[in-house]
Parts: C-alpha cells; structure tokens; sequence
C-alpha cells in the first residue's frame, strides 16, 4: 500500500492510494469515519433558577429551545483533539470520575437580548481548547432570558455516535483510464458536451483526453449513442483509488489520515493474531 498525497489542507486532504484493493480502500474509508476517536460535549449541565447579572438584574434561566436540543447543538461542535494527550475516559487513571487526561470543561454563560454562538464556550483552565469553530449558532435569547451552563467533553468514536466522527465527505474512487482509438473516431465531439467532469475538449481540430483525472467512470461518452463508432474506453483500475476527506476541524487532515492507518494496522495485527490462534 502506497500513499502520495495530491493536496493536504489543514481540514482537507485528497491522496492517491496504490498498490491496493477495494476492500483496503474502504476499511480505511470506515475507519476513518467511525474508529478514529475526537472529544466532543457529552455531559451538560444547566443552571435552574434565576440568574442575577453584576447590576442585580435578575434573568430567567430559560431559551427558546428545549435543553436538549441546546445540549445536543454543543454536543456537535467540533472540540479541539489533541490524541497524544486525551485517553478515554472510561480507560482513564482517574477510573471515569473525569480529570485533565479524559475531559474538558467548558462553561456557557449569557445573559438575553443575544445570540449564543459555539465561540461562547469557555474552557475551564487550558485556553488552547478554545472552540475554532466560533460562529456556529446555538441558541438566540429573548430578553430577560439566560443560559448558564457546565458542559464536559470527552474522547468517544464516530460509532457511538455522529458528534465524534472526525471526518466527513470521506470518499474514494478507482484511478480512471480513458482512452480513445483514433483508428475508429469519427472526430464528432458528441461526447465533449456530454460529459460533466469536462474531460475532453477539441484540441487542433482533435477530439482529445484533458483531464483523465477528473473522469467519474459515469459512462455518458461511452454510450452508444453518443459514440457511435466506439471509440472510447472508459476503465478503472482497481489497486489505485483517488481517495479524499475533510475533517471537522477537531483534528487536522494529516492527523486523522495518520490516526486512521494506526488503527487500521493495530486492527489487521488482532485480526491476524486471530486467526493463526484458531489455526493452532
Ligand atoms: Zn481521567
């Protein structure tokens, strides 16, 4: 297996995968999306009763919305993950009560007429685990209204649940080969406006391949009624794969793509120690 990176964002990645297979290609596509851990907001707590500001003016604990749906919308914001330092909570020294190895603490705390973004999230203690993302709407107080909240995030997988699914838009598919035998074409062009990935165009009067790459194996050139001499070979090759994701900015795209190749070579090693256990 060999990887060549094409383009690499801090949240967006595109590789060329080779000497592969298609199950290869989509246990890491699945890996990717549900075995790669993140912390995201998994316990909130609110406030009940008044709130009283600086002046003595006194709120009402409450928003538009049910607080669940407030806790589930902090529970998809995406937490900064740093993956050397965070252990899962229940594989934690601290046995699950929740400490600086397995947790983050926020707190969320405004006061109506206002908007409440993701960027009003405060980490208790550490500043580097100020949210990114901070635009992201929550919850818009009317007057008189406030939220005061403690939320705690922890390390989980994207198969518990979608909040802590690293990466999204994750997708692969055969390298395509097209090709045209220029001993049949006809040189009509039918198939340059056809396609919708724009892989032909009209070069010195010839019909030509410009952007191979590009090509989404969708057929539209190669059908008979478009080519009528059959002139185009449209092929994927199935041991290299265009591969490409984006992350939610939890992780960056070089450290999920790493995260994922461990597992997946942790999961091979298990699997292998597993088999040869029944051969014995
Ligand atoms: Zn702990």
């Amino acid at each position: 297996m060999e990887i060549k990176i094409q383009e690499m964002m801090e949240t967006r990645v595109k590789f060329l995968l080779s000497q592969s297979s298609p199950e290869v290609a989509n246990a890491l596509r699945r890996v990717l999306m549900s075995e790669v851990p993140k912390m995201a907001i998994d316990n909130v707590e609110f406030h009940l009763g008044p709130i009283m500001d600086e002046e003595g003016k006194e709120y009402e604990s409450v928003s538009p919305l049910f607080d669940e749906i407030v806790a589930h919308r902090l529970g998809l914001v995406p937490i900064p993950t740093d993956l050397q330092l965070f252990v899962e909570r229940s594989k934690c020294t601290c046995g699950g009560e929740g400490c600086p190895s397995c947790t983050i603490m926020y707190s969320l705390n405004k006061k109506g007429p206002c908007e409440v973004y993701s960027g009003d999230l405060e980490p208790l203690g550490d500043a580097r685990f100020r949210v990114k993302d901070e635009l992201i709407p929550i919850v818009r107080l009317g007057p008189g209204q406030a939220i005061l909240v403690y939320a705690s995030a922890e390390l989980g997988k994207g198969k518990e649940h979608a909040k802590w699914q690293v990466t999204s838009g994750t997708g692969y598919k055969y390298l395509p080969s097209v090709k045209i035998d220029y001993h049949r074409c006809d040189n009509g062009g039918r198939c340059i406006p056809v396609c919708p990935k724009h892989v032909f165009e009209r070069v010195e009067g010839k019909v030509k391949v410009v952007d191979e790459e590009s090509c989404i194996m969708c057929l539209a050139c190669a059908d008979p009624e478009i080519c009528k001499t059959k002139a185009i070979k449209v092929d994927g090759d199935s041991t290299r794969f265009v591969f490409e994701f984006e992350t939610d900015g939890s992780l960056d795209a070089k450290t999920a793509l790493i995260a994922a190749l461990n597992i997946l070579e942790a999961k091979f090693e298990e699997f292998k120690d597993m088999v040869s256990a029944l051969e014995n």
